[in-house]
């Protein structure tokens, strides 16, 4: 069963207030990146604190940990018949914020968060992952306005250095294991399919990250004086980095997609059911007229973006074509990313591609392949219960079907999480939505979406309540 109607309407009552909330949190410019004011993070911290001790939570307290941003906890124990013994959801959410980018890019400055006619919010942080955490906090304020309290006990908490890593995460839920011992994760920061499209992320793609250095010379030399016997470095990284792929653009590495999981019948059929527009697809991507999606013979393009490894070239340094001469080029450099399919284990993919990277280099360079990263996917357990709850929620609030999606990106915490936590299921939803620009300038929330998440989150509220007491 989802929330009741007076707790649906004492959520609608407050709404201009909770989408003032969330202007007001996102005029804090919480950049965690080094280099920006940490001081920032703090009273972004403490202006989170604050309003959750307004909603009624109690035990708010910020938290710090070594020298991490501050994290935020709260709690919110259940009301009502059986709250005594009630399982519990932890709701997670981060209030720091990526670096807003090039500010003349920005059509309203970064942190002046402006509503335009368009139904949208702009500002950085206002849909990732601030309305993450508001979406929540109107619920739960609503629970409390009209009935006392949520139907479970609620615990936050809100990170302030996932745009970062995460570095402290897991020690920081050993620190306080018993604080935020529950039933059920709930993360905050995941993305819908499409704008109006309830979703829920069921598996998370991985990530191998590799930095390739290639030496011909000790120092640049005249091009004309020198080339033709003598190598130089850019040509010989192009035909290594070339040699990652076959003609059509496709990943050529040896081994690469050994271990991708089988993609059976069912799972294809429920990836062929969802909507799918290709023209939408290629503007929300910016691609230029033209260029063509490629791989359509491996499946269609969610197999693709969300079950099998993708390969490309993320950064290349040899001359900056400003500062060229004619010199050959001495040291060049590249870095290669690796998304895995979930189920791939990251260290061998990496030890692949590394592999073919310093086979055979063209004239005998020196290569360095370097590997950064290598973190594996995630994929859902087979909690349907739970899952079941959050379908209903979501449906309720959104008043259309919810669907099970995947996402092509890394979030490294998700298994370790649950596992901190006893293995417990989790639960991905968000509020990003194709158009919104996440990370990039003129970040932007759909208000719409926005009430109906805060909706589900009523609803879910009820649902989880519901569902986990009858498992118990
Ligand atoms: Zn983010």
């Amino acid at each position: 069963m989802g929330a009741p109607p007076q707790v649906i309407r004492a959520l609608d009552d407050r709404f201009d207030v909770t989408l003032r909330e969330l202007m007001e949190l996102s005029r804090i410019p919480s950049v965690s990146a080094s280099g920006f004011d940490p001081k920032q993070v703090e009273r972004s911290a403490d202006a989170v604190a604050l309003l959750l001790e307004e909603v009624g939570c109690e035990g708010v307290e910020v938290l710090r940990l070594g020298d991490a941003h501050p994290y935020v906890l709260a709690k919110c124990p259940a009301r009502g018949p059986d709250a005594q013994g009630a399982p519990t959801v932890l709701i997670y959410a981060h209030h720091d914020v990526q670096p807003p980018g090039r500010a003349d890019h920005w059509v309203t400055p970064a942190f002046e968060p402006t509503l335009r006619d368009d139904g949208r919010l702009y500002g950085r942080g206002v849909v990732d992952d601030k309305a993450g955490l508001m979406l929540h906090v109107a619920a739960v304020r609503a629970w409390i306005e009209a009935a006392g309290g949520p139907p479970l006990n609620v615990t936050l908490i809100v990170e302030g250095e996932e745009e970062t890593g995460s570095a402290h995460l897991l020690d920081f839920l050993r620190e306080h294991r018993e604080r935020l011992d529950a039933d059920v994760l709930v993360l905050s920061d995941t993305a819908n399919l499409a704008t109006g499209v309830p979703s829920i992320t069921t598996s998370l793609r991985g990530i191998v990250q590799i930095d390739l250095t290639v030496t011909a010379l000790d120092h640049p030399i005249h091009s004309g004086m020198w080339g033709g016997p003598v190598p130089d470095a850019a040509s010989a990284l192009s035909r290594i980095l070339g040699q990652l792929f076959d003609a059509s653009g496709a990943p050529a590495v040896l081994g690469l997609e050994d271990d991708v999981p089988v993609i059976d019948a069912s799972e294809r059929a429920r990836l062929a059911a969802l909507p799918f527009d290709a023209e939408v697809f290629r503007r929300d991507a910016g691609m230029r007229d033209g260029v063509e999606l490629r791989g359509a013979e491996d499946g269609s393009v969610y197999e693709r973006l969300w079950l099998r490894p993708s390969l490309s070239v993320v950064a290349l340094e040899a001359m900056p074509l400003a500062e060229a001469t004619n010199q050959l080029v001495a040291e060049a450099r590249a870095r290669v990313s690796v998304r895995l399919a979930p189920g791939q284990d990251a260290n061998r993919v990496a030890a692949c591609v590394v592999r073919q990277l310093e086979q055979a280099p063209p004239a005998g360079v020196r290569v360095r392949a370097e590997v950064t990263a290598a973190v594996p996917g995630w994929k859902r357990g087979s909690e349907t219960e739970v899952l079941g709850a959050a379908q209903r929620a979501l449906s309720a609030g959104f008043g259309c079907d919810a669907v099970l999606i995947g996402c092509g990106a890394t979030i490294p915490f998700v298994g370790p999480f649950s596992d901190a936590m006893g293995g417990i299921p989790e639960l991905l939803l968000g509020l990003e939505d194709p158009p919104c620009n996440a990370h990039g300038e003129n970040e932007s929330l759909d208000l719409d979406d926005f009430r109906k998440a805060a909706h589900s989150s009523a609803h879910l509220l009820a649902e989880l309540k519901t569902t986990l007491a009858e498992k118990r």
